[in-house]
């Protein structure tokens, strides 16, 4: 962990706060700022001296040139649903809410773009946007809480990246405010960019550390009318990577290829008191097909489903009404609120491989798990190689738990390497990972990332401790 000394937040700097900010946006009571003294990581907490909330650009600007001239570390944060402990205020310091830049500023249907405020709920954007018959097709399970800030900030994805790629793939233009106060605007409303060096890529998934976003511009597409969902149960895994290599061999994306093990269906079924109709059996694909022509869409579906009960799955069973889809999407969605309910300690997993090896790397994460007697919900975005393992306490003793677990994660990331993956698809690093990223990322690597923080930030007080140390 860092060993800087950061100077406290006195009764001075909250009055500075406040004139910056107004009264309204500046909260010191202890009860209030709970909300802000964590993420959705189980068992991570720290509590902020102060958390404010900006409502302007120029608002921003000031407060982290006040951080900066004081040495005031400050954290920035959007809907507060990571899972790495990202906006979890480590060195208390200041939190920088964007919940009041809430704003969608523009949507540009000529230019298929829209103008955000970071703190623009992900579901409200794509809510709004489908009254002009657009689409922002990254979606995160988490995305009635989440902030496009956030989704930024953590290169996030969703279940329709198989055809539709993450955030990254929509980004064209930030506005950030960098830790000395001064303010960039990196691309803008432009389908191409060759001017400078790629800021918007070196900001996007930086998790918070190199600056502020104030403002971002996305790229939209035209909405899709239509779509079906195949749910395709199992009885084993080992067909997985077959149906997938095949379905992409006919040329067919998918919008989504979901898995979820049998672990997780029985926990959110018991979870959610009003669930889809899911037949009972050891492996699940949840797969979506969309479109704009209903022809090729049924001829696409028909052909997965072809493929996979010749692989040997147990049934497809077809959801094309809207009502019955939204259901089994709430379901999907609901997955990881169900586990933190069934084990509130849990241990997380994000871990991404080729898409090619994913059911060799399941097999090995369940021969882990075998190893170690340990008990986990095993779902993700499986038509991305991104699994998530959350490997789930229940009754174990605590001391038995903490040497099993590091062991189980180390192997289970280690196996990940072997097969060309990495650590984090889409959660990112925060605090969590951190003590794992020298698996993966080299040296050399390490120190140009540190190199670069230094550049933004030299005296580390924006979000420090995340990432690396
Ligand atoms: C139930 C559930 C389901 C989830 N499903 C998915 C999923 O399908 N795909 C996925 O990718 N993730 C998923 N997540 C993780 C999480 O929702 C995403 O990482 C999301 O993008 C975080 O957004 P947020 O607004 O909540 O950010 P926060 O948690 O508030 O912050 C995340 C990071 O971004 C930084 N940050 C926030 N706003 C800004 C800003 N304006 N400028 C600079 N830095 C900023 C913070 O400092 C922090 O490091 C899920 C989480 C939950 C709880």
């Amino acid at each position: 962990m860092d060993k800087v000394k950061y100077a406290k937040v006195n009764l001075d700097i909250v009055n500075k706060l406040k004139k910056i900010v107004g009264d309204e946006g500046v909260i010191t009571d202890s009860f209030d700022m709970e909300p802000y003294s964590h993420d959705e990581t189980p068992g991570l907490k720290s509590f902020p001296e102060v958390v404010v909330k900006p409502k302007t650009k120029d608002e921003v600007a000031k407060l982290l040139s006040l951080s900066n001239q004081e040495g005031i570390p400050l954290t920035p944060r959007g809907g507060g649903t990571g899972v790495a402990g990202g906006a979890v205020p480590i060195f208390g310091g200041i939190v920088l809410s964007m919940e009041r830049m809430n704003k969608i500023l523009e949507i540009d249907i000529s230019n298929s773009m829209t103008v955000v405020q970071p703190g623009v709920i992900n579901g409200n954007l794509q809510r709004e946007l489908k009254n002009y018959e657009l689409f922002y097709p990254v979606n995160p399970a988490s995305l009635d809480s989440c902030t496009i800030g956030g989704n930024v900030a953590n290169s996030s994805s969703g279940s329709n990246a198989v055809k539709y790629g993450g955030t990254k793939n929509y980004v064209c233009g930030l506005e950030t405010v960098l830790p000395s106060g001064e303010v960039i605007r990196a691309g803008g409303k432009l389908v191409k960019n060759a001017t400078d060096y790629r800021m918007v890529q070196l900001l996007l998934g930086s998790e918070g550390t190199l600056g502020v976003i104030t403002e971002v511009t996305l790229q939209v597409i035209p909405l899709p009318p239509v779509k079906v969902d195949l749910i395709v149960p199992l009885s084993e895994i080992t067909p997985i990577a077959e149906i997938v290599k095949e379905v992409m061999g006919k040329k067919i994306i998918p919008t989504s290829i979901e898995y979820m093990d049998s672990e997780t269906v029985r926990i959110t079924k018991n979870y959610l008191k009003d669930s889809p109709f899911l037949p009972e059996s050891s492996h699940y694909l949840l797969i979506e097909v969309d479109g704009s022509r209903k022809e090729e869409v049924d001829k696409d579906y028909q052909t997965i489903g072809e493929i996979c009960l010749n692989r040997g799955a147990e049934d497809v069973l077809v959801v094309e009404d809207s009502g019955a889809q939204g259901k089994l999407w709430k379901f999907r969605q609901s997955i990881r609120d169900a586990l933190v309910s069934f084990s509130p300690t849990m241990i997380e997993g994000d871990i991404v491989v080729p898409r090619g090896k994913i059911t060799f790397f399941l097999q090995q994460v369940r021969d882990v798990l075998k190893k170690y007697s340990l008990s986990a919900g095993i779902f993700g975005h499986l038509g991305d190689g991104n699994v998530h393992i959350n490997i789930l306490k229940g009754k174990t003793e605590d001391e038995k738990w903490k040497v099993i677990t590091s062991k189980a994660v180390e192997e289970l990331f280690n196996g990940a390497i072997s097969l060309g993956g990495k650590i984090s698809g889409e959660h990112g690093i925060g605090l969590i990972k951190k003590p794992y990223l020298p698996l993966i990322v080299s040296e050399a690597e390490l120190n140009l990332m540190r190199k670069i923080k230094r550049v933004f930030d030299p005296k580390n007080v924006l979000n420090p401790g995340k990432i690396f140390d």
